[in-house]
């Protein structure tokens, strides 16, 4: 099959890339390098430049390409930054993808597999969370991610279109292989985080809340190791070949945020200088998945499940990539790359 990847350059799009490759598709990915690294598309992939809202790039692409189907990343992801900016949020995260979907029916794709989250599912009182829990958005982000979600509803009831909401919890950890890796700027999430204070590449780290109704105080997350997650997206494509699907991907374990760092600590071997600080908004004190669907109707199982074995993927990388994907000299800013 043919897939066009939108935010392939970026931490999970990046993996699932490899993941269809590994599988035998072909991919081309679309990104405007906004967040996302050239060096993370592998050399011999495709790799077009440019924004969402750029219709007749996408409309010209899709007309060439003939793609089977659509794996859609691109979007703004930080939940604090949703806080901040929540029009920014709702508008970039639920406009460009309305338009994507919407030129997908167009040009008669009928595969459309989307990166949603269980930010959506704001703090509910039920854990683990399953697929049928009440949508309660607690942030700007995961509101943006479920109007996309009711947007694929009407693209399958009127257009045929199967998709699969794939809901996120937290994606972490790097290619086993070390062909890719996570590198945000800024960086705001835990585990990288914390593996770059033990590395005294930064000198402490915050816990952002001690006051959560959880077990030590601190937020309880489901880490999920991407690529697991990246082969949640191969089952899911075989799934909407018949039907449309909405799945949960996680591990069905919560950790806590000082778990985390003691996890860090035990794999690094180094001590994590952290401190406490307040809040951060709209962070749900527990998130922990109910995955059974998607292992009932796929027989997707985790391989790598173990918090200290994910955290390792993740140091490794951070080791051997210190800089992260250091631009290639010669390469200009990414912006200068946009197509006239
Ligand atoms: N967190 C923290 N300090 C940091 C970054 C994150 O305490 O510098 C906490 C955050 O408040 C949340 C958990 O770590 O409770 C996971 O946050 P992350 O940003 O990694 O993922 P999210 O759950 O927001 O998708």
């Amino acid at each position: 099959m043919h897939y066009l990847v939108t935010g392939g350059a970026g931490f999970v799009g990046s993996h699932v890339v490899l993941a269809l490759r590994d599988a035998g598709h072909s991919v081309v990915v679309f990104d405007n390098l906004s967040t996302g690294h050239r060096a993370a598309v592998p050399p011999d992939v495709p790799l077009v430049i440019g924004n969402l809202s750029d219709q007749a790039l996408l409309n010209t692409l899709m007309e060439r390409e003939r793609f089977d189907g659509v794996l859609h990343f691109a979007a703004l992801s930080l939940v604090g930054d949703s806080m901040r900016v929540p029009f920014t949020y709702l508008r970039q995260n639920y406009l460009n993808s309305l338009q994507l979907i919407e030129l997908c029916t167009h040009h008669a794709i009928r595969r459309f597999v989307f990166s949603s989250t269980a930010a959506l599912f704001g703090t509910p009182e039920q854990q683990p969370i399953m697929e049928h829990a009440t949508v309660n958005p607690g942030s700007p982000y995961g509101e943006s991610k479920f109007l996309i979600e009711r947007v694929l509803h009407w693209a399958e009831t009127i257009y045929g279109m199967h998709s699969a909401c794939l809901r996120y919890f937290n994606a972490a950890g790097s290619d086993p292989m070390g062909r890719a890796g996570e590198d945000h700027r800024p960086e705001t999430h835990l585990i990288p985080l914390a593996i770059d204070t033990a590395l005294g590449r930064r000198p402490a780290l915050s816990i952002f809340g001690a006051d959560y109704a959880t077990t030590d105080g601190t937020c309880v997350r489901d880490y999920i190791h991407v690529t697991d997650l990246a082969h949640a997206h191969l089952m899911a494509l075989e799934q909407i070949e018949t039907r449309s699907v909405t799945y949960n991907v996680g591990n069905t374990t919560g950790f806590s945020n000082l778990d985390v760092i003691r996890a860090v600590e035990r794999v690094t071997g180094r001590t994590v200088n952290w401190s406490w600080a307040g809040r951060r908004q709209g962070d749900p004190a527990t998130l922990i998945a109910g995955s059974e669907r998607l292992r009932r109707e796929t027989g997707w199982i985790p391989r790598i499940a173990a918090l200290e074995d994910i955290v390792e993927t993740a140091f490794r990388w951070r080791l051997t990539h210190p800089d992260g994907y250091a631009l290639p000299a010669a390469s200009p800013m990414p912006g200068m790359d946009m197509p006239a």
